[in-house]
C-alpha cells in the first residue's frame, strides 16, 4: 500500500528507531535466521508502506522503521514480540520530515572488516554501544551505514 492510500489521519511519516540484544538460536545459522527476519519483512513491510534499515552487529540488532505512525507502530508491537531477541529499547519515535531510508526495503546489513574501519575513520566507534546512543548518534549511524551499502552496490555494478 503506498503513503497515499492510507487515510489523512495516519498518514503522516513516522521514524522509530530501537535496538535489541540478539537471541538467535545455534541452528540454523544466525545468518540464515536474520535472511528469514528480512524476508519476512520485505513481504510485510511492503504491505504498509514501511521502509527501514536493519543493521546486525556485535550482538545487537539496531533497526529504524519508517512510514506511515500506524503502520510503524503496529510493526514494531510485532516485531518485540519475536523469540529472536530481547530487551528492545526505543531510542526515538517521532515525526520525520522525510524518508531516510526509502530504497532499503528492510535490508540487514552486517558490518565487514572493511566497513569498520570505514566505521572507525568516521569515528563512530562508540555508536556500537547501543545503550549510548541517542536520536542524532543513532541516526547518523544508520545513514552511515546506508552509505557504506550505497557505495558497495555501487563498486559491485561497475566491476
Ligand atoms: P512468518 O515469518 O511466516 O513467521 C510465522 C511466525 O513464526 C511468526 O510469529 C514469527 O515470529 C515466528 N517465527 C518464524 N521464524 C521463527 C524462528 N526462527 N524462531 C522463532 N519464531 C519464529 N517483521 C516485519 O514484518 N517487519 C520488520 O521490519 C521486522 N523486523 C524485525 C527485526 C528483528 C530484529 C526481528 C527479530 C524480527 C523482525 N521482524 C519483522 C519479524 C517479526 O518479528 C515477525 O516474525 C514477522 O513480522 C512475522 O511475519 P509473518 O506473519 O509473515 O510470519
Amino acid at each position: 500500500m503506498t503513503d497515499e492510500a492510507q487515510p489523512q489521519s495516519t498518514r503522516s511519516l513516522h521514524r522509530l528507531i530501537y535496538f535489541s540484544r540478539q537471541r538467535l538460536a545455534d541452528d540454523p545459522p544466525p545468518n540464515e535466521q536474520v535472511e528469514a527476519i528480512v524476508r519476512a519483512s520485505i513481504r510485510n513491510n511492503r504491505e504498509v508502506a514501511v521502509t527501514g534499515l536493519l543493521l546486525v552487529h556485535d550482538g545487537w540488532f539496531i533497526q529504524a522503521l519508517e512510514g506511515p505512525m500506524t503502520a510503524v507502530l503496529t510493526t514494531y508491537r510485532r516485531i518485540i514480540e519475536d523469540p529472536r531477541h530481547e530487551a528492545p529499547v526505543v531510542i526515538n519515535a517521532a515525526p520525520a520530515a522525510s524518508r531516510e531510508f526509502a530504497d532499503w526495503n528492510m535490508c540487514a546489513r552486517s558490518l565487514s572488516a572493511a566497513d569498520e574501519a570505514i566505521i572507525d575513520a568516521l569515528e563512530m566507534r562508540d555508536a556500537f554501544e547501543p545503550t549510548r546512543l541517542n536520536e542524532r548518534s543513532a541516526l547518523r549511524l544508520l545513514k552511515a551505514v546506508r552509505d557504506i551499502q550505497d557505495r558497495t552496490s555501487l563498486s559491485a555494478a561497475t566491476r
